[in-house]
């Protein structure tokens, strides 16, 4: 019998990931940030930003009607977040992955909100939950000429000498 062979491929995506308020303040942003890139996820887009309030309504629309949404909206203004595109294959499951469940409480350890949580309002970090979420997200959070496109290569590790 012939050798079979799996071809393991996902589609490249982009996920809109944002460290919260609360994740800002207790200083994880640089653990966030080691745990995408160590992943091995590109980094296409970074900023520190204060959040108007119409833009924490937006980014949360589909939530309107749920008792919390005021509160969320909140929660999402009440301080600087960090805002990131993260990029490559499959991005926008293996994030929601690395991110954990909404309740911190149920989120498995190992994961960020598993780590670094215990409660839904105040959760640490938010991940797009479909690449047309991510698109959607992107734009609202990142002007035209806020993302940068480049290839991440490990040739910038090596010095060479002559
Ligand atoms: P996510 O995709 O895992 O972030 O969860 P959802 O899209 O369902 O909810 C968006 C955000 O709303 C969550 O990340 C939480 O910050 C917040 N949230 C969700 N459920 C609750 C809740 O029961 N209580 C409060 N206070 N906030 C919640
Ligand atoms: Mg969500």
């Amino acid at each position: 019998s012939s050798p079979r062979f799996f071809a393991v491929t996902q589609a490249v995506e982009r996920s809109y990931i944002m460290i919260k308020p609360d994740g800002v303040q207790r200083g994880l942003v640089g653990e966030i940030i080691t745990r995408f890139e160590r992943k091995g996820f590109s980094l296409k887009g970074l900023k520190l930003f204060q959040a108007p309030k119409e833009l924490a309504e937006e980014h949360y629309s589909e939530l309107k009607e749920r008792p919390f949404y005021p509160e969320l909206v909140k929660y999402i203004v009440s301080g600087p977040v960090v805002c990131m595109v993260w990029e490559g294959p499959g991005v926008i499951a293996s994030a929601r992955k690395l991110i954990g469940a909404t309740n911190p409480l149920l989120a498995e350890p190992g994961t960020i909100r598993g780590d670094f949580g215990i409660q839904s309002g105040r959760n640490v970090i938010h991940g797009s939950d479909s690449p047309d979420n991510g698109e959607r997200e992107i734009a609202l959070w990142f002007k035209e000429g806020e993302l940068v496109e480049w290839t991440r290569n490990r040739t910038h590790m090596l010095a060479f000498r002559a």
